[in-house]
């Protein structure tokens, strides 16, 4: 039977005051600002992957808090409060992203965001603008800014895009690199004093007295004080009775192309499309819309499907005529439910659990974080 060590027991798996499941952005900010409230707070955070393996170092890295396609059916469907709740965590998290890192650290850069806009229905430019401007107006005392959103239809020309019709900028949006910036993160909560263990997956939890014992696929079972579940997608496989779904989310990197005439972050179709430059690549991830059921799924692979759906998409609209190869494809899961509004509570007594980001959680991680760290540490 294997054992452990005395050192093993009363150092890296001793008793901690929270645990926390999932090293992805929300587990990693909600260690941060724990310790950041109570420095001498133990904490481990456990990861069943050999890095965090769900969406955080899987997404398309938009610094963003949502189009103006996206907000208004947002605010059609859930209501107009909700919506604008969300915008402000968005907005407020990437405030905090920029202050905790330099720019450099997490490939942060500040090129603007865009929507395209392609089809005449309900979109002519007079209605568009005054659509935007209606938002605009709401959205004002959140960004402190008379015009977050504007139609620019001069750029499309100058971007070389085809069958778009209108094109709106937001000068607030920027891009960073997901993966250094979780790296940074982790860097940030080990240098804080927090334990980072992987490849070892909760499998159940348990209350005893004070103590929740967490069983693992490991030969040994860790206890906490408190324990926080950051799975995100993943969630119900330890707490059933939450209303999180898996989304898979696909993605795919052109080849360099030579004078790629623009630079930013781009949404299409309620954010159902999203493109960005890598540099002088594409990088162009969704069209989930074209096959939900399918796409519902943990398995982290690419389909036929999907991948063609892009490539027809960049060929079309994006870089038309422009020769290009793909250099890569990947997936992501998200968390997703018929509301679109994260799930923070506190399950029972010590037990808490955030999840279910969507495609929003780059930006909301940080706000989550420290909502978190005050429900649980009470500062
Ligand atoms: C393709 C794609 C593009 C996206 N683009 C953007 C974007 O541009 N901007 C944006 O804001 N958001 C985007 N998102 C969404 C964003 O990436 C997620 O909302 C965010 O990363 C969620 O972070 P998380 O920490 O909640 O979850 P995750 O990053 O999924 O982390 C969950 C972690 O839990 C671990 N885990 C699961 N079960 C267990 C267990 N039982 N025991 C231990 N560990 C476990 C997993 O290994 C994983 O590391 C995108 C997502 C995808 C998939």
């Amino acid at each position: 039977m294997y054992q452990l060590s005395v050192w093993e027991k009363e150092s890296f798996l001793a008793h901690k005051d929270v645990i926390i499941a999932g090293s992805g952005f929300v587990g990693l900010w909600c260690a941060y600002y724990l310790k950041k409230k109570c420095p001498k707070m133990s904490i481990a955070i456990i990861d069943r992957g050999i890095i965090p393996t769900g969406a955080s170092t899987r997404n398309a890295g938009f610094a963003c808090f949502g189009s103006v396609t996206e907000l208004m059916a947002d605010s059609a469907k859930s209501g107009e409060e909700k919506m604008l709740q969300l915008v402000e965590m968005r907005y407020k998290g990437l405030k905090k992203i920029r202050k905790v890192f330099k720019s450099k650290e997490i490939g942060y850069e500040g090129h603007g965001g865009y929507e395209l806009i392609a089809g005449i229905q309900g979109h002519g430019a007079n209605a568009l603008r005054s659509q935007i401007d209606v938002l605009n107006h709401k959205l004002r005392k959140i960004t402190k800014k008379e015009k977050t959103f504007y139609l620019n239809d001069e750029k499309i020309s100058e971007f070389g895009f085809a069958h778009v019709h209108h094109l709106i900028e937001n000068r607030m949006e920027g891009q960073l690199h997901s993966g250094k910036l979780c790296q940074a993160l982790l860097h940030l909560a080990q240098s804080m004093g927090v334990t980072v263990l992987n490849a070892i997956e909760i499998k159940s939890f348990e209350k005893i007295n004070s103590r929740i014992i967490l069983q693992t696929n490991q030969a040994f079972s860790l206890s906490a004080g408190n324990f926080l579940i950051c799975t995100n997608a993943f969630a119900k496989q330890l707490l059933p009775q939450l209303e999180v779904e898996p989304a898979r989310g696909q993605v795919l990197v052109t080849s360099e192309i030579q004078g790629l005439p623009w630079k930013g972050t781009f949404h299409y179709d309620e954010g159902f499309y999203y493109f960005r430059n890598l540099g002088n690549r594409v990088l162009l991830g969704g069209a989930r819309n074209k096959a939900f059921d399918e796409e519902r799924t943990y398995d982290m692979s690419t389909s036929e499907k999907i991948q063609q759906e892009l490539e027809h998409f960049l060929h079309e609209k994006i870089l038309p005529g422009k020769p290009f190869s793909i250099e890569y494809r990947w997936s992501g899961i998200m968390g997703v439910g018929t509301e679109k509004m994260p799930i923070i509570k506190e399950i029972q007594e010590n037990i808490y659990c955030a999840v279910r980001m969507g495609g929003m959680g780059v930006a909301l991680a940080p706000v989550i974080g420290e909502d978190v760290a005050k429900k649980i540490t009470g500062r």
